[in-house]
């Protein structure tokens, strides 16, 4: 299938229809109407035939959506035949749930290992993950890991990103509040639950829902 280029906005909204397609296509349907994907993904249905469209499905009146495409389409271009693997940096509190969730039974990723500076963790297994010695990075981190997930305290966010770029890491989850500096050819996405909190407490108040 040829590759087509999406739109970023409509890209973001890629896996939430994949994940739901998933579910429909396993419990048998065929076939799925904007409406229905609309009410549960909470994406308007207008926003969903434009993101659709994009995607080569064209819904039919009084049809809807062919499941089995959609599915095809999204598992090529998520790119779901093939496991993505992941190292995850700074096995503390928010690490180790990542490390125990893994993310496999969702999306083809996978942790492959952590990597942490406290003797007492290194060299032990969390949920099936090796844990190593930040002094064995360069050793054990190979080519085929391109992703990494930072969840270390913020003050060694920077050098770790460094170093992770030297071994070939394309992109970077970053859990730290640091603002961290990568070059060009490397994807940063941040996400800061403290600010995330916070602004969902600030919109509460400031932008009642009723
Ligand atoms: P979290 O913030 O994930 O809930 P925590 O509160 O248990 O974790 P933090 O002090 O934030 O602990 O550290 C997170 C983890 O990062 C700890 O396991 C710590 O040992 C590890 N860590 C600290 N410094 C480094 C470093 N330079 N490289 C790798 N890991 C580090």
């Amino acid at each position: 299938m040829e590759q087509l280029k999406i739109p970023q906005a409509t890209a973001k909204r890629l896996p939430l229809y994949y994940r739901f397609l998933k579910n429909l296509h396993s419990s048998g349907k065929q076939r799925v109407s904007s409406a229905e994907l609309s009410e549960a993904v909470k994406v308007d249905s207008a926003t969903i035939r434009r993101d659709f469209s994009y995607f080569g499905a064209l819904g039919k009146k009084g049809y809807g959506y062919n499941v089995n495409y959609l599915l095809s389409f999204f598992r090529k271009t998520l790119d779901q035949d093939e496991v993505t693997k992941v190292a995850l940096i700074g096995v503390g509190n928010l690490g180790t749930a990542f490390l125990n969730y893994n993310f496999i039974k969702n999306n083809n990723t996978k942790i492959e290992m952590g990597f942490d500076v406290d003797e007492d963790k290194v060299g032990k297994q969390v949920g099936d993950v090796p844990i190593y010695h930040m002094d064995q990075l360069e050793e054990v981190l190979k080519g085929d890991i391109t992703v990494a997930i930072l969840t270390v305290p913020a003050t060694a966010a920077q050098q770790i990103t460094d170093r992770l770029i030297k071994r070939g890491i394309k992109g970077i989850l970053n859990f730290t509040p640091a603002r961290i500096n990568v070059p060009d050819k490397v994807r940063l996405h941040h996400i800061d639950l403290a600010v995330e909190l916070q602004s969902l407490v600030y919109f509460l108040k400031n932008y009642p829902t009723e």
